[in-house]
């Protein structure tokens, strides 16, 4: 393996005991009244506590999120500051850090330039305090983010973004994150693919265009009909109704119908559904990543299509918290919302039920629908990213299991599950937040910072060598570069020719391939499901043959069973500083 860089060693001395510092609400139960709605103590830049009271639905519960939990025991030794690269020549990543941990601090000419917009989720924030970040309330200048996303008609704001920073959505995620856009990008899957193969989204009509489509699915199948009335592109249950009669359509509204699974799998005569992490750090090459824990969401009426209240059939807390009978365990261990690893136990445990076979359909199912968005989520990275590391996504999915255990997608969140009510699910999105950040492989942002008028980098006093380089993630190629990904795209079909795509690596191929390898080392709790080995039989569903994609699979191909040596390939490119050679 190849040694850490040296420059780790400076920050062990640098230890400022402060650093695991709680501020607690001055009790557990709040009213929103008595509760500072968010208050951030600039105590020192290592020693900043931060502390997020969030309004729940279930009679305004104030959370605390905070770089040291009470309960959690501050960990020894200390964490590295940073995480350093496999490879020579590449700058190293901002380590983050979890509840209980600490690590080293890192010196104030690279704290400064990190700066998180505070103005997004608590738990994200939190996180990153506790890495080493300070909060802003300045959007432009920030360099972290992790909030709700522009509108489709600002998609325009994505110019915006300087190379050094880091905006946690995609241009184009609206293509699958709306409800609307899913049902038509998954449609035209269906279209060149064939229906069995993406038979995973409830059949949809999106009104008023498809009303007669509508009627006439409906009128096929009079007895025992039940559908569900969706708006496109809201959330927390808002607008959505179970219905039994044509007429409860209102007319004219731009609406979508969808079938209600009607057998869903039931736990205690409770219906659930499932909220999976998935996470996107970049789309071309695509790089998928699943979270095994996640969160259950519990009905807390028992089921039954006698009656369409919407305690009984929808699960959102939104919709459930203002029942008297909904319980919280915070440990998401009993009550009305587990942790995705309590349910496979008990599924184990009370059905020898075997979740390996579920989990790998949702796989391929998550699979499918990021596919389904690809083309327009890249389509916006080019257009729209001066860089491509400034996007990256955290999908939340929510799937049904029906009582076949068949999984459903029933919507795509952006921005999920890390916000009003992050905190009920702290067990599962502590670490998750952590993971994702780490895999998001946040840098030191450059110094074409100073171009932008910054004060912060000005003068900079930071060697080069960490620096987040621009030239990494630029998105123009040489014309030899370009030549050379025409040529495997036209010969995607012909494994010989493939096969030779490693022998003459570009400077763009040792990033990709860095940036592949680096990644996966930092993926802690999260599998990487894209690419595998077996993943290129997702070829097909492409809109267009990847050349990213291609390279990625042989390198894997080749080097699936001796990574070590695939490594050391890339590597010897590295020390010649080949990856930031400029071909043009
Ligand atoms: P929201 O964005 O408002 O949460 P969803 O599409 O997730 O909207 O629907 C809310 C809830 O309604 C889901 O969590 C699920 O319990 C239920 N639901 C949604 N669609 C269906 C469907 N087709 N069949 C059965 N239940 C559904």
């Amino acid at each position: 393996m190849i040694p850490l860089n040296n420059w780790t060693t400076w920050a062990i001395w640098m230890v400022v005991s402060s650093s695991s510092m709680t501020v607690k609400c001055s009790g557990s139960t709040h009213t929103a009244a008595h509760c500072p709605k968010r208050a951030t103590y600039g105590l020192s830049d290592s020693a900043q506590t931060f502390i997020d009271c969030v309004t729940a639905t279930n009679g305004g519960v104030c959370e605390e999120v905070s770089l040291t939990s009470v309960k959690d025991k501050v960990s020894e030794p200390l964490l590295p500051a940073l995480t350093p690269s496999l490879f020579s020549n590449v700058p190293p990543y901002i380590n983050f850090i979890m509840p209980g941990q600490r690590k080293e601090p890192l010196p104030d000419n690279i704290s400064r330039r990190l700066l998180w917009y505070d103005g997004g989720s608590p738990l994200v924030a939190a996180t990153a305090i506790r890495s080493g970040y300070s909060l802003t309330k300045d959007f432009a200048m920030a360099v972290g983010y992790y909030v709700g996303c522009f509108q489709p008609s600002e998609v325009y704001k994505f110019q915006n973004f300087r190379p050094s920073q880091k905006y946690n959505h995609f241009p184009g995620s609206w293509s699958i994150g709306c409800k609307d856009r899913l049902e038509l990008a998954v449609r035209k899957m269906k279209k060149a693919h064939g229906r069995k193969k993406f038979d995973f989204l409830p059949p949809t009509f999106i009104l008023p265009e498809e009303t007669n489509l509508l009627k006439k699915a409906w009128n096929s199948n009079p007895n025992g009909n039940l559908w569900i009335l969706k708006p496109p592109c809201f959330h927390g249950g808002r607008g959505i109704e179970v219905i039994r009669r044509q007429e409860q359509i209102p007319a004219n509204a731009r609406l979508m119908v969808q079938r209600y699974i009607s057998n869903p799998y039931l736990i205690d005569g409770h219906k659930f559904d499932m909220r999976i992490y998935v996470y996107v750090p970049s789309i071309n090459p695509l790089r998928v990543y699943l979270y095994p824990d996640g969160v259950v969401k519990f009905a807390t009426k028992k089921f039954t299509t006698d009656d369409l209240d919407s305690m009984v059939h929808l699960t959102n807390i939104e919709v459930n918290a203002k029942n008297p009978a909904y319980t919280l365990d915070y440990s998401l261990k009993t009550g009305h919302k587990w942790s995705l690893n309590v349910l496979k136990e008990y599924l184990r445990t009370n059905n020898g039920t075997d979740w390996m076979p579920i989990w790998e359909n949702i796989k391929d199912i998550v699979l499918k629908t990021i596919i389904s968005g690809e083309p327009e989520i890249w389509e916006g990275v080019r257009k729209y990213l001066q860089s491509k590391y400034s996007g990256h996504e955290l999908f939340g999915f929510d799937i049904l299991l029906d009582n076949n255990m068949k999984p459903w997608v029933l919507e795509v969140n952006k921005s999920p599950g890390l916000y009003p009510h992050s905190g009920h699910f702290r067990p599962v999105n502590d670490p998750m937040a952590k993971d994702m950040l780490n895999l998001a492989g946040f840098r030191i942002p450059g110094n074409e910072e100073t171009d932008h008028g910054n004060e912060i980098t000005s003068g900079s006093d930071v060697p080069d060598h960490l620096l987040l380089d621009k030239r990494w993630w630029s998105q123009t190629l040489s014309g030899e570069e370009k030549a050379k990904q025409k040529y495997y795209c036209d010969n995607y079909k012909n494994e010989t020719i493939l096969s030779t795509i490693l022998d003459n690596l570009t400077p763009n191929d040792i990033r990709i391939l860095v940036d592949t390898i680096d990644e996966n080392s930092r993926r802690g709790g999260f599998d990487r499901i894209f690419p595998r080995v077996d993943t290129d039989k997702y070829f097909r569903f492409f809109q267009k043959p990847r050349y990213c994609n291609i390279l990625i699979h042989q390198w894997l191909k080749r080097f699936h069973k001796n990574e070590t040596e695939g490594i050391s390939l890339v590597e010897a490119h590295c020390k010649e500083l080949k990856h930031l050679t400029d071909q043009n």
